[in-house]
């Protein structure tokens, strides 16, 4: 069978805080359960086969970052935006959430197009958002991470927040509700990185791919101890 294929969008200019520990855990989780993995990254200018991608992922970024990628991105956007709708799994940490929507307007006041997938707008705030910050959410619980954004994203009437905050900023600086879940595609400022603290969200994605592939055995529980601790010791660190 062909492996089960995550496709890793920008490594090169959209990878800050651990956000690549996401991908390993996709992979941990789903080669402990017997199923073979193949990673394919994707930068600029190649031409990967996004119909290969049973999972994609992507990270935060300078603002720098997220300029030099806005090109392939837009020529990609189209295609991202079919495969979202079709349900493939995805999960976009802070600065590829903010291209996942309409567009990023930096503190230097330019204006970053996105892939226009999500329905939200981020406009950079006067001061950067950063801590320890935990949610709540109806789909996943309890979710634990770590924001560091100068972005505030305002979400469009139809968009669904990925959860409440419960400590910490979140999307804007009223720290009401924090992310967006579109279809299956996961779409969040936290990150730490995010899937090694909230196995949780991980294994939604994993079984939404399997299930895509025709996959539709129970998949074997695995012994999150080490994920548990991690919570409850980021629970207590200071914001
Ligand atoms: N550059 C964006 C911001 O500051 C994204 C930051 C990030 O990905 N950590 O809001």
């Amino acid at each position: 069978m062909r492996p089960i294929t995550i496709i890793q969008l920008y490594p090169r200019d959209m990878n800050l805080y651990g956000d690549w520990g996401n991908t390993l855990v996709l992979k941990k989780r789903l080669e402990w359960r017997g199923h073979a993995v193949n990673i394919i990254d994707h930068n600029p200018g190649e031409a990967t086969d996004f119909s290969l991608g049973d999972i994609f992922v992507g990270g935060g970024g300078q603002d720098a970052g997220q300029i030099a990628i806005q090109d392939d991105l837009l020529s990609r956007a189209a295609e991202l935006k079919k495969l979202a709708d079709d349900g493939v799994p995805m999960l976009m940490i802070c600065g590829m959430y903010q291209l996942f929507g309409a567009f990023f307007t930096t503190k230097s006041g330019q204006k970053i197009t996105g892939a226009n997938i999500l329905p939200i707008e981020t406009k950079a705030g006067e001061n950067r958002l950063i801590g320890n910050i935990t949610l709540q959410s109806e789909t996943f619980g309890e979710i634990v991470g770590y924001e560091n954004h100068s972005g505030l994203t305002l979400l469009h009437d139809n968009a669904t927040p990925l959860g409440r905050v419960i400590r910490g900023a979140g999307n804007d600086s009223d720290g009401k509700y924090e992310g967006v879940h579109y279809n299956n595609v996961i779409a969040t400022y936290l990150h730490g990185p995010l899937l090694p603290k909230n196995p949780q969200i991980a294994d939604f994605l994993i079984d939404t791919a399997l299930k895509r592939r025709g996959i539709t055995d129970r998949q074997k529980p695995l012994d999150d101890t080490y994920a548990e601790q991690a919570r409850i010791i980021a629970k207590k660190r200071p914001r």
